[in-house]
């Protein structure tokens, strides 16, 4: 079964992929259908944001489709960056700064918890399902780790002492926002694709 992957984030369409590799849903890329551009997202809640993303494709394209929205909320922040993770530090999404932000506001904080949430909204067969992932953790306070993307070397996931930047691809797969977002996606269509 062919499903659009309405990202044009790298780093997601590659974890994305890692995970469905295993199964028989074959990814299909923006590209791959001809779309160019951004997509936007210009809703309040993270629900929202991934629900606009794959209406605009599903709506434009009509095909079977799924878009992705995270977010990383900080306790001690009030739950920011939340809906802003991507332009924390402002419009350039520069991810260096937008960690250093993060920090700099934790400091002498009295608790650096903190979860990634992801949502994956799947429009088939014109029906829309929505696909919650969480991942529970904590702050650090330096760099830690090269690979991942976005906040992953200043975020600890709970059960780990290292960031999701130092822990393999595999692992952060398994136990991610997204990861477990995206086990959902495939075990909803587990039995239907039998
Ligand atoms: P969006 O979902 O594309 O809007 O991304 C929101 C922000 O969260 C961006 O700054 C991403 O780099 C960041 N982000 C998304 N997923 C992850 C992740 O798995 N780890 C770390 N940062 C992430």
């Amino acid at each position: 079964m062919q499903l659009v992957f309405a990202s044009s984030n790298a780093h997601k369409i590659k974890e994305i992929a890692a995970q469905l590799a295993h199964t028989n849903i074959a990814l299909i890329g923006l590209q791959d259908i001809g779309f160019e551009g951004d997509i936007p997202e210009t809703q309040p809640t993270i629900a929202g944001n991934a629900q606009q993303k794959v209406r605009y494709i599903a709506d434009r394209y009509a095909l079977n489709c799924f878009a992705e929205d995270t977010g990383l909320i900080v306790a001690a922040l009030n739950g920011e960056p939340g809906v802003h993770t991507a332009r924390y530090a402002g419009e350039s999404r520069d991810p260096a700064a937008n960690m250093n932000l993060v920090m700099q506001r934790l400091e002498g904080a009295s608790t650096r918890r903190a979860y990634f949430k992801t949502v994956i909204a799947l429009i088939w067969n014109e029906q829309e399902y929505l696909f919650e992932g969480v991942c529970n953790g904590m702050i650090t306070n330096e760099l830690r780790g090269t690979g991942g993307f976005g906040y992953d070397p200043i975020f600890i996931p709970d059960g780990y002492d290292k960031t999701f930047a130092e822990l393999p691809s595999e692992v952060k797969n398994l136990i991610s926002h997204r990861g477990i977002a995206t086990q959902k996606l495939i075990n909803f269509f587990g039995d239907k694709l039998k």
